[in-house]
């Protein structure tokens, strides 16, 4: 699923982040005003408003729980194989939890996916024991119904996220079973991202419908059908993605711009010098290392270097143009905090990738042994990909 920086840190568990989607609160509060107004309301009469909006705040925090719970259960499974878990997201829609990579082969994939509707079925199970509890000992009332409240949602999370498309938790176990059948990622992800598709039309459809009817909560069903679509496609093109470029290496899609800029250049010169003359987006910035010895110019004072960051022309245009000439590279890099992410000739396209996903940087510096190599940048890595799919289609029509 896509992953959100939007997200508002509440908490930690395990080590992992949780965040919450603005998006969250709206369906919390709406959630909680539709408990206290209509629901609790209608099932026990006579109460006060502020005990309806009590019982339906804690309802509420139930909900959000278990939803936190399914994505706990994901990224226990995750980590025990070893992937790491960037963070959870709870959004309009749920939880989502993303890895920093794909699962390495059916069987992980499967338990990984299954780990959550897991966890939901241990969470009905327990409410639904509490509220037998309450039950026998108390009769039927507002506790007990709230319980049973909290085992229908969950069975709902289950049930929704059984259905099998991605990239839903169903369409991960079905994309599981036709990998380890077929032993092709590529095609298992493919069929599983069309049922995906498909799933999210069928609710569109029904969505309409509802709306034709009067019932409002089609355009809820609208929404969630618009995001199975997208995402699906997402995840499909993701592994189509990795599994082009294979295992290559970052050195196979470097561009042979290795052109640095020394930190104390204006950022006017800078732009004059390099962002007009050449058709880079951006370029390292160097600081030379005081110890340099005199006399020795050239090739040696060339070796003694510091990459201190990375300059985009947006970087530039970001300061008044007044100041363009008062400026030089290394106070634009303190002032604005610019950050820059290196990676080496031989580490994997794909880890760079990840790496370009995880920070939201286009570009990466290339360095081995502290010096600079050159640079690469999603375009880089996606010509790359372009090229293979090429070759590929060449070769299947021979
Ligand atoms: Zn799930």
């Amino acid at each position: 699923m896509p992953s959100s920086d939007r997200g508002i840190r509440i908490l930690t568990i395990a080590d992992i982040p949780v965040k919450i989607d603005m998006s969250w609160f709206i369906i919390l509060v709406f959630v909680t005003w539709n408990l206290a107004m209509d629901y609790f309301p209608n099932q026990f009469e006579g109460e006060t408003y502020l005990f309806y909006w009590a019982i339906g705040a804690l309802t509420s925090l139930f909900l959000f729980s278990s939803i936190l719970l399914h994505e706990a259960g994901h990224s226990v499974a995750a980590r025990f194989f070893g992937i790491n878990i960037k963070d959870i997201t709870l959004f309009i829609f749920g939880g989502v939890a993303i890895m920093e990579e794909d699962p390495g082969n059916p069987g992980q994939e499967l338990i990984i996916a299954a780990a959550g509707p897991f966890m939901s079925l241990i969470l009905a199970l327990f409410y639904r024991a509490l509220s037998t509890i309450v039950l026998s000992n108390y009769g039927f009332n507002i506790i007990s119904s709230m319980f049973d409240y909290i085992v229908i949602v969950n069975i709902g999370i289950i049930v929704f996220n059984l259905m099998p498309g991605l990239p839903l938790d169903g369409g991960r176990i079905l994309r599981a079973i036709l990998w380890k059948i077929n032993g092709n990622i590529r095609k298992s992800t493919s069929i599983a991202s069309t049922t995906g598709k498909i799933i999210g039309f069928i609710l569109m459809a029904i969505g309409f419908i509802e709306i034709i009817l009067h019932i409002l909560s089609g355009f809820w069903l609208i929404l969630i059908g618009i995001f199975l679509i997208q995402a699906a496609k997402m995840s499909y093109e993701s592994v189509f993605i990795s599994s082009l470029i294979g295992n290559l290496k970052v050195s196979d899609a470097l561009s042979s711009n290795n052109l640095r800029i020394k930190s104390d250049t204006t950022v006017h010169t800078a732009a004059r010098e390099y962002f007009m003359k050449h058709p880079h987006k951006g370029y390292p910035v160097i600081k030379t290392n005081p110890e340099t010895k005199t006399g020795e110019e050239g090739n040696n004072s060339e070796e003694n270097y510091t990459v201190i960051g990375f300059v985009t022309l947006n970087d530039l245009l970001s300061i008044p143009k007044k100041e363009w000439e008062s400026t030089n590279l290394e106070e634009l890099i303190i002032k604005k905090k610019l950050r820059w992410y290196k990676t080496e000739p031989d580490t994997e396209a794909k880890q760079a990738l990840i790496l370009m996903k995880n920070t939201g940087e286009s570009n990466l510096i290339v360095m081995k042994d502290e010096k600079l190599v050159g640079i690469i940048s999603y375009q880089d890595i996606m010509n790359l990909v372009d090229l293979r799919l090429a070759l590929e289609e060449q070769v299947e029509k021979e």
